[in-house]
């Protein structure tokens, strides 16, 4: 007979008084861990953050959700938001402030994405962040078009189709600029591959023995002119080792 996943597994052992159970879940839009991907948080509401928040559609919490936050948080993502409903207890303890997390996913790469709202008092503006994965590569129908910088913090690579992605990341690796460091030498590797694929590859790789990039890009991404927003081209990305 074949093995037929259920729902919920339990578990009684008398002797211990205790149940223990296993949720079954299947999620259908990929499969995602901070065991292969890198966690992103985003503070700062960006243009290129906001266009990535547009896509972004409304979900059910399932288990990829409640992995991205810490096991306190997580009874949080079943609250409802004060705009969405003023009864509920939270809401009419707290007036028009709100503290509740809303949960999306990225319908273009079925990344999960947790949206944590804040909003002090009715008179506050409403303020937003997220938690979601960063992916390892572009989806194979995916062709580069540009590396974004957004404003020293975020890094996207924008494809053909004009669509934006997080740049790809493994996990306990980031990216950065403007300083001599592990992020901006990270980000001198990532193009450096990108310039000898010609763009073709944008996969995260285990991090080579000899950490041999160009001088020319490791000094630009260590440098202060790479903290401004801009999209660089894989025309601009070569210039950058003749500079
Ligand atoms: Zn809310």
């Amino acid at each position: 007979m074949r093995y037929q996943p259920h729902d919920l597994t339990l578990t009684y052992e008398p002797a211990r008084r205790m149940v223990h159970f296993v949720l079954y879940a299947d999620p259908t839009r990929g499969i995602v861990t901070n065991a292969l991907n890198a966690e992103i948080y985003i503070h700062s509401p960006t243009r290129h953050v906001e266009e990535w928040a547009r896509r972004l559609e409304r979900c059910e919490p399932n288990p990829l959700h409640a992995a991205i936050l810490d096991n306190r948080s997580m009874p949080e993502l079943f609250r409802r938001c004060v705009e969405e409903d003023g009864d509920d207890p939270t809401a009419l303890a707290t007036g028009s402030a709100c503290s509740c997390y809303r949960t999306l996913y990225d319908p273009e790469f079925g990344l999960p994405v947790v949206a944590k709202h804040r909003r002090v008092d009715a008179a506050s503006a409403d303020k937003w962040s997220y938690q979601t994965y960063a992916p390892l590569e572009l989806r194979p129908q995916d062709t580069f078009a540009a590396l974004v910088v957004d404003r020293g913090e975020y890094f996207w690579i924008r494809t053909t189709d004009g669509l934006l992605s997080f740049l790809p990341q493994g996990p306990s690796r980031g990216y950065g600029v403007g300083y001599s460091g592990g992020g901006p030498a990270e980000l001198a590797l990532y193009i450096d591959r990108l310039i000898d694929s010609d763009g073709r590859d944008t996969a995260v790789h285990p991090t080579p023995h000899n950490w041999d990039t160009h001088p020319n890009v490791d000094a630009w991404t260590s440098s202060t002119a790479a903290t401004r927003t801009q999209e660089l081209t894989l025309d601009d990305l070569r210039a950058l080792r003749h500079d």
